[in-house]
């Protein structure tokens, strides 16, 4: 169950291919299959059983796919569940405001802790094919979900989350944008 590339895989800093429409049988399975561990991944006795860790989102590069999709199951700060497995995504516009997550950002592909922060934009719209849905959608994230979902399109373009934290100080803030911490209101 556990077939999760670690970082210094060369499949991990690929430019990934774009995925063949209509979708192949091989491509909706891997789909599904990846859906399904996020799913057991957040199941604490299946978790505890296989010893996984927990991850919210899962890109084909992380199996060792080179293809542009990937598959998200959390909850925003709404309690809404976004489950999504988007295939060719593409961010069509984001926010000029920016927010990063305090706790810095975690990857089922890392096992060391990092700290930092990862300045990711508040929102964001994004195009892709949606399997669970079965259609071309047009997504809007904002929040936590925002950060998840750039924190996939990353792995997409072979770029690691700490790839974005300043190199001098971890808690260095980008200059002249507005950013906050997700969990404040206020700008910092
Ligand atoms: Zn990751």
């Amino acid at each position: 169950m556990d077939d999760i590339v670690r970082e210094g895989h060369p499949a991990l800093r690929e430019i990934t291919k774009p995925v063949p429409m209509p979708l192949s049988q091989e491509d909706r399975d891997s789909l599904h299959c990846m859906l399904q561990f996020l799913k057991n991944s957040q199941d604490e006795e299946l978790a505890e059983k296989y010893k996984l860790r927990s991850g919210v989102g899962l890109s084909a590069n992380q199996v060792g796919l080179n293809k542009r999709m990937f598959v998200m199951y959390t909850s925003d700060e709404q309690g809404r569940l976004h489950e999504y497995a988007l295939v060719n995504p593409k961010i069509v516009s984001h926010s000029v405001s920016m927010i990063y997550l305090p706790e810095s950002e975690g990857c089922l592909s890392v096992d060391r802790p990092i700290q930092g922060f990862v300045p990711r934009y508040e929102s964001v719209k994004v195009k892709a094919y949606d399997l669970c849905k079965e259609q071309a959608v047009l997504l809007k994230f904002k929040g936590y979900t925002s950060i998840v979902i750039q924190h996939e399109m990353d792995h997409l373009d072979g770029i690691m989350f700490y790839d974005r934290i300043n190199q001098e100080n971890p808690f260095k803030l980008p200059p002249n944008v507005p950013i906050r911490s997700l969990y404040s209101s206020r700008e910092e």
